[in-house]
């Protein structure tokens, strides 16, 4: 560190040049984040230094998070539903593991996941000492049920099921898998850090929620498809008394207990994601992925123009390719399969693709 501060305009200049490394979202077809609601930008300025992890500080923050989750709970047809903002998905899907597991009580738990399962859970079982079980996925990349049933035994504390895979942009079998998980009575938890804030406002939405009683916790983010600042995901579980698990005793902030994963939290991102899902309604989350999905199929639809087959039709906005040409200067991402990966997030326009699609024509030529 210097020992005497340089000044503020030299600071910002140098600040300047590193921005310019960034990649700007608009060539960027690989990222689940986007460009953030300017009502995002708005509120969580407004909400700078709020730390929802001393809620009795800044008890609007910490009343405004409540919203949150009411809202988010009654979009799952949960209005009840306990739940927190966490840091994202990773957050999310291993805290759900933590309660499934005490609640199990077991020496040597088990949790079984599809093959498709994002990362995260493999870092949640590192940490959490469960054994991860994968489950093989069907030709369209969802998770086959009877061999879900086949993986099952009385030390499993969870099963995991996928709305929005993040390589394929599929939902898993939601509806059978909850229906698995209520006879064997295991707690399925629901990863839709990337789904939850889609399938709710598709014209035909997909079983995957509290409305299914197997159902005992989603993940969901807003800084995904919600459109909020960074960081903001929320996990919310069936019955809230779930969170006392986790509780842990904090003598000198003015709350006693917490159940968060991280101490200090930031309350502009929360508020942010408040602020986006109150400013555009159902009806403008509806008109927002109504445009990424038509997106997704003129995107589709054009790559197989120039012979690029789609690797599987989605449900949600990601189009995958059995190959394609990169044109210089875009960002693309390739499944663990070798498919190559675009997700149709609010900032990447028609005129965005259609530029893509005229440049991958040249190179196709
Ligand atoms: N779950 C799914 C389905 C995801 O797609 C992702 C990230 O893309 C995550 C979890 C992890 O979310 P985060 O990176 O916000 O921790």
């Amino acid at each position: 560190m210097r020992e005497s501060g340089i000044s503020e305009e030299e600071l910002f200049s140098f600040l300047s040049l590193k921005k310019g490394e960034d990649s700007r979202y608009h060539h960027v077809l690989s990222s689940m984040c986007t460009l953030p609601h300017p009502v995002a930008v708005r509120a969580h300025q407004m909400f700078i230094e709020a730390n929802l992890g001393d809620p009795g500080l800044f008890r609007g923050a910490a009343s405004v998070e409540n919203l949150l989750v009411e809202r988010v709970g009654s979009l799952l047809h949960h209005p009840g539903a306990g739940g927190y903002a966490t840091s994202g998905g990773t957050e999310s899907n291993l805290q759900a593991l933590r309660i499934f597991r005490k609640m199990k009580g077991s020496r040597r738990p088990n949790v079984v996941v599809p093959e498709s399962a994002h990362f995260s859970f493999e870092k949640a079982c590192d940490i959490l000492c469960i054994e991860m079980r994968t489950v093989p996925c069907d030709q369209t990349f969802r998770m086959d049920p009877d061999a879900l049933q086949e993986r099952l035994d009385a030390d499993t504390c969870c099963i995991v099921g996928i709305a929005g895979t993040t390589e394929y942009g599929v939902v898993d079998p939601i509806e059978t898998i909850a229906g698995i998980a209520h006879d064997h009575g295991i707690p399925l938890h629901v990863d839709a850090a990337f789904g939850g804030f889609v399938i709710p406002f598709l014209k035909r939405p997909i079983p995957f929620d509290f409305s299914l009683p197997g159902v005992a916790s989603v993940a969901v983010d807003p800084h995904k498809m919600g459109m909020s600042t960074i960081p903001c995901g929320c996990l919310l579980v069936r019955e809230p008394s779930w969170f006392n698990l986790l509780n842990v005793d904090t003598p000198y902030l003015t709350v006693k207990q917490e159940c968060t994963l991280a101490g200090t939290r930031s309350g502009g991102a929360v508020v942010g994601a408040f602020a986006v899902l109150e400013f555009l309604g159902r009806e403008g989350m509806r008109a927002v992925v109504e445009g990424c999905m038509k997106n997704t199929a003129r995107l589709i639809d054009g790559m197989e123009t120039f012979g690029y087959r789609r690797a599987v039709t989605p449900d949600l906005n990601v189009a995958t390719f059995e190959g394609g040409a990169v044109p210089p200067g875009w960002q693309v991402s390739w499944t663990r399969r070798g498919h190559m990966r675009m997700v149709m997030m609010p900032h990447v326009h028609r005129s965005v693709i259609e530029e893509y699609l005229k440049e991958t024509g040249e190179i196709h030529a």
